[in-house]
């Protein structure tokens, strides 16, 4: 018996337990002070009453023999139509025709980011962004892909373009991005489109965050851009959009017209899934299927717009400090650049030693997230605003 030896490869993250490591041991020798954290990665608002009311209505439904449900329908992988009919809509409202077949739902964009990768050679070259998502890298190294780093800086906004002399097979793009809080415009992603095509390389585009997208120049799915449907596959999530984090549900395109070495992409996907996965429960599709109507929109729309305004606070505390930053705008992330000079750690115990705020250093995302620091805008309006009151107090000359 021989174990995945790439195992070994996989460098241990040690981010987040340093992060909570750190906070408990200043709490424990200074319990008089009260810490906020501007780190929390996770939703805190509830799910929206829609939602709520839809689920409550299929327990009912499996409670009685006429009306119960077991595996899902086979047709489209398991996904019931009431779903698919709604995501198909909230595509159609961004100007993109899918076909049922297209969609595939599943338990959220993370298993499927690393799931997704079933379908394609470990010969492929993969290029990741620097600073990244680690799953992206993770799942590669697990399966022993060559891994290639597209730079995202300071000069480029954070926003990684293609590079002719570089050959990659297989892109990774999260936009708006994840730690970065940086969102590509359509006209940025037809470079991407360009590319991929040129080089026969397919675009894993990771969507989580496009509700969050408020310029208009900025894509919401790269299907947006001509041509992506010959070239990329989309993940996308409820977790972010509707606060499903704890639920669980997301799903990732995969169109008709992306073909590769005569084989259609769309076939080898539902050959997977219908092999390894037997769908998400029908409690949790219901409620996903309430969150693309008119009242399910407008409701997840408050708690988007909730924490938008935390973004804002954030975002002008740092235009006052003349603190450069990407995200904020189109995005829960603010990526700030640590002041003076200071490194990440640095910068992390610097403020929390002094202004009792916890945010996350960007050098655990990558080694361009160097003198970098992620600050989410997930707390609440109260926190936020203290917090911000603690940092400008702090960091003004
Ligand atoms: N993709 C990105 C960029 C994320 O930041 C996250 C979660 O933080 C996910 C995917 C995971 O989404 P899900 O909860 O649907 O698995």
């Amino acid at each position: 018996m021989k174990i995945n030896s790439n195992f070994l490869q996989l460098k241990d993250s040690y981010l987040f337990a340093t992060v909570g490591r750190k906070t408990a041991e200043y709490k424990r020798a200074h319990p008089d002070k009260e810490v906020i954290r501007l780190s929390i990665g996770d939703v805190t608002r509830p799910l929206a009453p829609a939602v709520i009311a839809a689920m409550h209505k299929a327990v009912e439904e499996l409670a009685h023999p006429e009306t119960f449900k077991g595996y899902g329908p086979d047709q489209y992988c398991y996904a019931y139509d009431a779903l698919l009919d709604t995501i198909l809509a909230s595509y159609a409202r961004k100007g993109i025709t899918l076909e049922k077949g297209e969609v595939f739902v599943s338990d959220g964009a993370k298993s499927d980011c690393g799931n997704i990768l079933d379908i394609f050679s470990v010969d492929n070259t993969v290029l990741v962004p620097d600073p990244v998502y680690p799953v992206y890298l993770d799942t590669n190294v697990m399966a022993g892909r060559k891994i290639l780093f597209a730079d995202a800086n300071e000069q480029n906004g954070f926003l990684p373009m293609p590079d002719e002399g570089v050959k990659a097979d297989i892109i990774y793009l999260c936009s708006p991005n994840n730690p970065t809080g940086a969102a590509y415009t359509r006209e940025q992603l037809r470079a991407w489109v360009d590319y991929a095509r040129k080089n026969d390389a397919v675009i894993l585009y990771d969507a989580a965050y496009e509700y969050f997208v408020a310029d208009e120049r900025c894509a919401r799915s790269i299907y947006q851009v001509e041509g992506a449907k010959e070239c990329a596959i989309e993940l996308c999530s409820y977790s972010k959009t509707a606060g499903f984090t704890g639920v669980r549900c997301g799903y990732t395109i995969v169109p008709e017209a992306l073909v590769r070495e005569g084989t259609s992409l769309n076939r080898l996907w539902a050959r997977r899934q219908s092999t390894k996965f037997n769908g998400v429960s029908y409690i949790t599709q219901m409620g996903a299927a309430a969150v693309f109507t008119p009242e399910g929109e407008r409701e997840i729309g408050e708690n988007i717009d909730y924490y938008r305004e935390n973004a804002k606070i954030i975002s002008e505390c740092l235009d006052g400090l003349g603190i450069w930053y990407t995200g904020g705008k189109n995005s829960p992330y603010i990526w700030m650049k640590c002041p003076n000079g200071m490194t990440s750690w640095e910068f992390f115990d610097y403020l929390l030693q002094n202004a009792q705020v916890v945010g996350t250093p960007g050098s655990g995302f990558g080694a361009n997230g160097e003198g970098f620091f992620r600050l989410t805008a997930f707390g609440t309006h109260e926190n936020t605003r203290r917090a911000c009151e603690r940092i400008r107090a702090l960091l003004k000359k």
